[in-house]
């Protein structure tokens, strides 16, 4: 069988294993991927039917390639494999079950702007302090607790969580999960966390349904498997425990979504759980050259939680790793922009051979300004997505409110967009009166003279009945002709054809990019069904990426690290390497958090295929003030022998010739000598341990009295920082302190011991 040829005999092996569980824990580019690819592949060629095959994947590109690899070896059935990212697998089931766990099977999914809307609502209603209980955090308990599947009952009455919450000072965390809980039942929505929550519920409670997806699914497999979480872990479990074919690949050392839940015991877990599991090894890297790989092996193995893994290239020994030195973060944009423009004409590469990696997405904007004064196409990936602009989400709120109308957050955004006439207090009057009375919020909006007077019952009534025409054009036309009855008659169309500036004429080519989209899908003949309804079912979930008009054009990508998994370019640049931004400022307090940023930069190091550049700025700008930086800790971490300096690194008198603690050193005494204020004194910093901070003498439980907002502090474990508010009274008043080095803190002054410097 000639179409396994490209594999080696392990990656062949693992291949044709296909019945009974199988594992592949393994390193970068080392084929992991492609073995699912091929295995599926190999799967239709044995005559399994591709519609009882699922495959999860991390990204919808991701499945989208995979798909077209699968269906250029096997033909177009292979278009029936189901195949996705978790969240656009499961949502696909839960609208064909949704109603057996009480949903309409036109759910709306909330987006996280949607879910932070509705947070912040509950958290006024609630009159709680909106900075103690910042949305974001809120979202993120939330999120936690639906991924390590914990309702909101079982949330109320855990000791343990609630001790936790009432000692940070947010004891009603639990109420306002409750309550947003109830609030999404009412409108029928889900956010992103319920998609595998409700399915986990679905697949508890309905044996009969578990039944029929477990024999549907007689193979699943897994890519990217150290990055589930506790759900999805459990839906997999379930779903795999009649048939066992199930096969995971994943790789521990490139676990980075611990922060929203993933955990890598699920790895470990596997072999438990399955003790007839066969596990494979790959250690070949196919992707990048020995330097690279050399390079990146370097670095993890700094790393104390990882497995043993021995990974090795046969490829050319290939070019150093390009070190460079800028003074801002302009400069390394313009550093970065002409390199790219050099060694394509030098080594006749076309743009899309090119990747600029960073840490955080405000890094892009350097980046953009250089390459377009080169006149350098690139694509930004991960970006504000289409489906997240203000003027499309405004209409697609109309298209929800057509399919769900109880949709709430839908309701509260276009209620009186275009204006008319529907002030805030009609609305609350609304959700009020929904809320107290437990109406469905539509039967509140249709009979709307019963709880309003006068004119604001006829505006809510009228636009009752605007939404009524709506849905009824639905049931008769097609997406396309309904979509344009909608933009027109909602009278969005005209508010930004009204608005002359150039940015109320991109949005208004923005809707119409939107329509001709619509049009494009309501014409497609693999469609059975292809209603408006059909085309909103997923939009919530797609991104930037997924509306790449043309996925071929020659562009540099810019994109974060966390969005390169599992991507490969030629020619990789690294930006930003500089202590507190990579490794990030919030990562520096437990070995933990340090090490998942470790695995972060072997993720960013091992994309590269023959060449590496990494950089860093010995200035930038943050938060709107320019800040001195020193060289990431991880330039230390690399092996020098990989490394190629375009500059010589300031050697100070400590008896270390260069290097880049050399580098940070000579940076920690310029900055000493520039303060008069007394600074730590500088500790030689290790390579693993956070940066170790030695405080001066004289703490003590703090004078509440007289501390006030600005004063600038020291404190004994968190250094330096500066007071932003005081709340409270005596004897419990508590204090927003800015650290330098850690950024925000809420302390109890009673107990905090600081010092005013
Ligand atoms: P990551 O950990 O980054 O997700 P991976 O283990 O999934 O990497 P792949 O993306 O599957 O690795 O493979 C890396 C590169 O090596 C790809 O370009 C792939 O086509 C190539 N490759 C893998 N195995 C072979 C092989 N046996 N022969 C030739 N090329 C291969
Ligand atoms: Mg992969």
């Amino acid at each position: 069988m000639d179409y396994l040829a490209g594999l080696n005999p392990s990656q062949r092996s693992a291949v044709e294993q296909t019945e009974g569980p199988v594992m592949i824990v393994a390193g970068a580019g080392s084929g992991k991927t492609r073995v699912i690819t091929y295995r599926v592949a190999h799967l239709v060629r044995k005559g399994v039917d591709p519609f009882n095959i699922l495959v999860l994947t991390f990204t919808n590109k991701a499945a989208k390639e995979m798909r077209e690899r699968i269906v250029s070896v096997v033909g177009q059935e292979a278009k029936n494999i189901w195949m996705g990212t978790f969240h656009s697998v499961f949502s696909r089931i839960l609208r064909v079950e949704a109603e057996l766990i009480g949903y309409p099977r036109n759910f709306t999914i909330y987006d996280s702007d949607d879910t932070k809307s509705l947070i912040r609502a509950i958290i006024k209603e609630m009159n709680l302090d909106d900075k103690l209980y910042n949305a974001n955090h809120v979202y993120g308990r939330i999120s936690s607790a639906k991924n390590n599947l914990i309702s909101p009952q079982e949330y109320n009455k855990n000791e343990a969580i609630m001790a936790e919450d009432i000692a940070n000072g947010r004891g009603q965390l639990g109420q306002i999960y409750m309550t947003y809980a109830q609030r999404c039942y009412r409108a029928g929505a889900m956010d992103f966390d319920d998609l595998l929550f409700k399915t986990n519920v679905l697949l508890n409670k309905h044996p009969e349904v578990l039944h029929k997806y477990q024999h549907q699914f007689r193979y699943l497999m897994v890519d990217e498997y150290q990055d589930t979480n506790f759900s999805q872990y459990l839906i997999v479990k379930r779903l795999a425990a009649v048939n066992e074919n199930i096969c995971v690949v994943g790789d521990d050392a490139q676990s980075i979504y611990a922060f929203r839940g993933a955990n890598i015991q699920n790895i470990l877990n596997f072999q438990k759980d399955y003790p007839d599991v066969q596990v494979f090894k790959l250690e070949q890297n196919y992707r990048s050259t020995k330097m690279i790989v050399n390079a990146a092996n370097s670095v993890i193995e700094k790393n104390q939680n990882q497995l043993e893994k021995n990974v090795f290239s046969e490829n050319e020994d290939g070019e150093k790793i390009k070190v460079t030195r800028a003074f801002s973060d302009n400069e390394e944009g313009k550093i970065v922009a002409e390199a790219i423009s050099q060694e394509r004409a030098l080594k006749s590469l076309n743009y899309k051979s090119f990747a600029i990696l960073y840490r955080t997405n405000a890094q892009s904007r350097a980046m953009e300004e250089a390459l377009r004064k080169l006149n350098v196409p690139y694509k930004l990936y991960g970006g504000t997505s289409f489906y997240q602009r203000k003027e499309i989400k405004d209409l697609i709120a109309y298209f929800r409110l057509t399919f769900n109308p109880n949709d709430e957050e839908a309701l509260k955004r276009v209620i009186n967009y275009p204006r008319r006439g529907i002030g805030d207090t009609s609305l609350e009057k609304i959700l009020v009166a929904a809320d107290k009375q437990q109406y469905r919020l539509w039967d509140v909006v249709v009979n709307a003279h019963s709880f309003l007077d006068g004119r604001s019952a006829s505006a809510v009534g009228n636009f009752g009945l605007m939404i009524q025409s709506f849905q009824a054009m639905a049931k008769t036309s097609s997406a396309f002709d309904t979509a344009m009855h909608i933009a027109q008659h909602s009278g969005i169309l005209k508010d930004l054809y009204e608005d002359k500036s150039v940015e109320g004429l991109s949005r208004y080519e923005n809707i119409q990019e939107l329509l001709n989209g619509i049009k494009e899908f309501s014409e497609r003949e693999d469609l059975e069904e292809k209603g408006l309804d059909v085309f909103m079912q997923d939009i919530a979930l797609l991104t930037n990426d997924d509306k790449d008009k043309d996925p071929n054009a020659d562009t540099v990508s810019l994109m974060t690290i966390h969005s390169s998994k599992g991507l490969e370019f030629p020619v990789v640049f690294i930006v930003g390497l500089e202590e507190n931004l990579f490794p990030s400022q919030l990562s520096l307090n437990s070995r933990s958090e340090l090490e998942e940023e470790r695995r972060l930069f072997y993720v960013a190091v091992t994309r590269a295929e023959k060449k590496l550049h990494l950089s860093y700025a010995t200035s930038r700008y943050r938060w709107g003030t320019l800040n001195n930086c020193e060289p990431s800790r991880f330039l230390d971490e690399l092996n020098p022998a990989c490394l190629e300096l375009d500059f010589q690194p300031r050697s100070v008198a400590t008896g270390m010739d260069g290097g880049f603690q050399g580098e940070r050193i000579a940076w920690k005494q310029k900055e000493a000598d520039s303060f008069s204020k007394p600074k730590p004194k500088v500790v030689k910093t290790t390579s693993i341990l956070p940066k170790a901070h030695v405080p001066s003498a004289g703490f003590a439980p703090s004078d509440t009295a007289t501390l006030q907002v600005g004063m600038e502090v020291e404190h004994e474990r968190f250094g330096f920082g500066k007071v932003i508010n005081l709340e409270g009274n005596k004897p419990d008043i508590k204090a927003t302190i800015f650290f330098k080095e850690l950024g925000q803190k809420q302390l109890l002054l009673k107990f905090a011991k600081l010092r005013i410097v």
